[in-house]
C-alpha cells in the first residue's frame, strides 16, 4: 500500500516524469521523529507530524498543540507528508497546494508510552483505531499527549482531539501563540516570509521539490575565488560566468567601479527576493554588455545558445519579425544567467504568461521633467500616497534608482490593460490637479517646460517598468528599491541613494518591502 498516493494526488506530476516519494524503509525500533510546521496559508494552522512507517502521518491543529492538561485542541487528520518535507522552513508559492510560509515550529522526538502495550504500542495500529498515545520529547512540546479520533469523515479527513495529560511538563494556561518563533531558525513566519532561505514546489517531484533560494557562503566564495572566466556551480545549476573583472559600473563619488564579478554576485544574492516578482512573466532583458557608460539596447528574443534549463515562453500572438522565445525567470540562477548575460536592467511584464492581456498591477509612474527637483516629485509622491489611503488601497512604492519615483497598485484578475490605464490617468489627473504648476499632460517631452509627466501610458501589453531590485545603468550601480511609504519623508532618501552594496543589509533589516503588490485581489474603486 502506497501511503503517500493522496499527497501525489493533490499535487500534479504530469510535469515530469521521475518517480516521486519512495517511502523509507520504517526504523520501528528507535524512537521516532515529530515536527509540529506553524503554516499560514489561507488560515493559520499548526501542521502535527508524526514521523510513522516512512511518511509523516499529519493533522492540522488550527489553534495549535498546547501543555495545558485542561484545554482540547481539534485536530484534523490529513494526508500523509513525506519525509523530505520533514524539516521544511520557507515559503510555498501563492497559487500551489498550502501558498503561504511555514515554520519549523517544534521538532524532537516521540515514542508510544512504555505503559503500552499490544496495538497501542503500534502507532500505526493505535491510529487506525483512533487513539493514539505518545511521550513527547521536543524543545516547546514534552509530555504525554493523545490523539483521539471523534469523528470520522470521508477519505480518511477526520475529526480529532489532541490534548496533554496531567504530568510534570503539564503548564496551565500555556498557548502556542506565545511561543512563535522557529527552533531552526529563531525566527518567525513574518520573518521567513520576508526573507525566505526555501521555497517548496508541492507541484514537482518530490528530489526537486525543496528549492534552495540562496547562494551558500561557499558558492559565493567560488565566484570570488574565481579567474576571469569559469564555470560556477550555484543553485544547483552550472554556469557559464564571462569577463568578470570587467567594470560594469563606473564608480560613483568616493566609491569604487563595479565589476562584472559584483553584479553576477549581486543577482545571485537577490534573486531569492527578486523571484516572486519575475516568475510567470515574460521577461525584457535592457543589456549593456559593455558596460552602464555605453549605450544599452533591449534583448527580448531568448538566444537558442542559452542553457535548455531555462524557461522559454512562446508568444502566441508574435507577429512576423516580432520576438517569439522569451524568458521567465522561474528559478534564481535563471536570474545570475541575465546578469552574466550583460542585463542591466531587468523588465518583466505586468502581465503574466498565463494571461498576456490581463494585468496584476496598476502602473503609477512619476517622471520628473528637467526642472522637477526631488522635493517636487516627493510632494507628487505624498499626495498619491493620501489618494491611495483614503481609497484604502495597498500599494507598493518604489525609487527607480534614476530620478523617479513609481506606485505599483496591485489588482484583481481578470482586469484588462484598458481598465488599468483609464483608472491610472483618472487618480493621477485628480492628482495632478492639486498640483497644476508642477505638472504637464503633453505628449511630447518638447512640449512639457521640464514639468513632471504622470505617466499612465506604461499600463499596457508588453510596456514595462524596471523590477524591483533590478540595477539601474548608472554610476555604483544604483537599484530601484522598494521603500517604505513611511521614507517618504525621510530627508535623506534620493531616487539613486540604494546600491547593490546597500541592499543585501537593507533586505536583513527591512525585509521585501514590495510584497503588498502580490496580493491578486485587490478591486480598484471607481473615482467618480
Ligand atoms: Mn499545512
Amino acid at each position: 500500500m502506497d501511503r503517500l498516493t493522496t499527497y501525489r494526488r493533490k499535487r500534479d506530476f504530469t510535469r515530469t516524469p521521475e518517480p516521486s516519494g519512495t517511502p523509507e524503509t520504517p526504523d520501528t525500533n528507535g524512537e521516532r521523529r515529530f515536527v509540529v510546521q506553524r503554516h499560514r496559508a489561507r488560515r493559520l494552522h499548526y501542521d502535527f507530524r508524526l514521523e510513522v512507517d516512512g511518511v509523516l502521518v499529519s493533522w492540522a491543529v488550527p489553534k495549535g498543540p498546547t501543555l495545558d492538561p485542561n484545554v482540547r485542541r481539534a485536530a484534523f487528520h490529513v494526508e500523509d507528508h513525506p519525509l523530505e518535507y520533514f524539516d521544511f522552513e520557507g515559503v510555498i508559492p501563492a497559487g500551489q497546494y498550502g501558498g503561504g510560509d511555514v515554520i519549523v515550529w517544534d521538532m524532537g522526538t516521540w515514542a508510544p508510552p512504555p505503559d503500552k502495550k499490544g496495538p497501542a504500542a503500534d502507532p500505526a495500529k493505535a491510529i487506525a483505531a483512533g487513539e493514539l498515545h505518545l511521550d513527547m520529547l521536543g524543545e516547546k512540546l514534552r509530555g504525554r499527549f493523545v490523539l483521539v479520533r471523534t469523528r470520522s469523515g470521508p477519505s480518511g479527513k477526520d475529526d480529532w482531539l489532541l490534548l496533554h495529560k496531567h504530568d510534570e511538563f503539564a503548564v496551565d494556561g500555556w498557548d502556542a501563540e506565545d511561543h512563535p518563533r522557529s527552533v531552526l531558525s529563531g525566527r518567525t513566519n513574518d520573518e521567513v516570509k520576508a526573507d525566505p532561505d526555501r521555497e517548496w514546489h508541492s507541484d514537482k517531484p518530490l528530489a526537486t521539490a525543496n528549492v534552495a533560494l540562496k547562494a551558500s557562503a561557499q558558492e559565493l566564495a567560488a565566484l570570488d575565488d574565481m579567474r576571469k572566466d569559469g564555470t560556477w556551480h550555484v543553485f544547483g545549476r552550472d554556469l557559464r560566468v564571462t569577463n568578470l573583472d570587467k567594470v560594469l559600473f563606473p564608480a560613483a563619488p568616493g566609491g569604487k567601479p563595479v565589476t562584472k564579478r559584483d553584479f553576477v554576485r549581486y543577482a545571485a544574492q537577490i534573486a531569492p527576493v527578486s523571484l516572486p516578482y519575475l516568475r510567470n512573466r515574460a521577461l525584457n532583458l535592457h543589456r549593456f554588455p559593455n558596460g552602464a557608460q555605453t549605450k544599452g539596447f533591449w534583448h527580448k528574443q531568448l538566444p537558442d545558445h542559452a542553457p535548455d534549463w531555462l524557461t522559454r515562453w512562446e508568444n502566441p500572438e508574435a507577429d512576423k519579425g516580432e520576438t517569439t522565445t522569451y524568458l521567465v525567470v522561474e528559478e534564481p540562477a535563471a536570474l545570475v544567467w541575465v546578469a552574466n548575460f550583460g542585463a542591466l536592467e531587468w523588465h518583466p511584464w505586468t502581465s503574466m504568461i498565463d494571461a498576456p492581456h490581463e494585468p496584476t498591477y496598476a502602473l503609477i509612474d512619476l517622471d520628473p521633467g528637467e526642472s522637477t527637483d526631488w522635493q517636487d516629485l516627493l510632494l507628487l509622491a505624498r499626495l498619491h500616497r493620501d489618494a491611495l489611503a483614503h481609497l484604502r488601497l495597498t500599494a507598493g512604492i518604489k525609487v527607480t534608482g534614476r530620478r523617479g519615483i513609481q506606485i505599483w497598485v496591485p489588482v484583481e484578475k481578470g482586469l484588462r490593460f484598458e481598465q488599468t490605464r483609464g483608472w491610472v490617468e483618472q487618480l493621477s489627473r485628480t492628482v495632478g490637479a492639486v498640483v497644476p504648476d508642477l505638472v504637464s499632460w503633453k505628449w511630447q517631452k518638447s512640449d512639457r517646460r521640464g514639468l513632471a509627466r504622470l505617466d499612465y501610458t506604461q499600463n499596457a501589453i508588453n510596456k514595462t517598468l524596471v523590477a524591483p531590485y533590478s540595477t539601474r545603468p548608472g554610476p555604483g550601480a544604483p537599484v530601484s528599491a522598494p521603500i517604505g511609504w513611511d521614507e517618504l519623508d525621510d530627508p535623506d532618501l534620493t531616487p539613486d541613494r540604494f546600491t547593490i552594496n546597500d541592499m543585501p543589509g537593507r533586505l536583513a533589516d527591512k525585509g521585501d518591502l514590495f510584497q503588498p503588490v502580490l496580493r491578486q485581489n485587490q478591486k480598484l474603486p471607481p473615482l467618480r
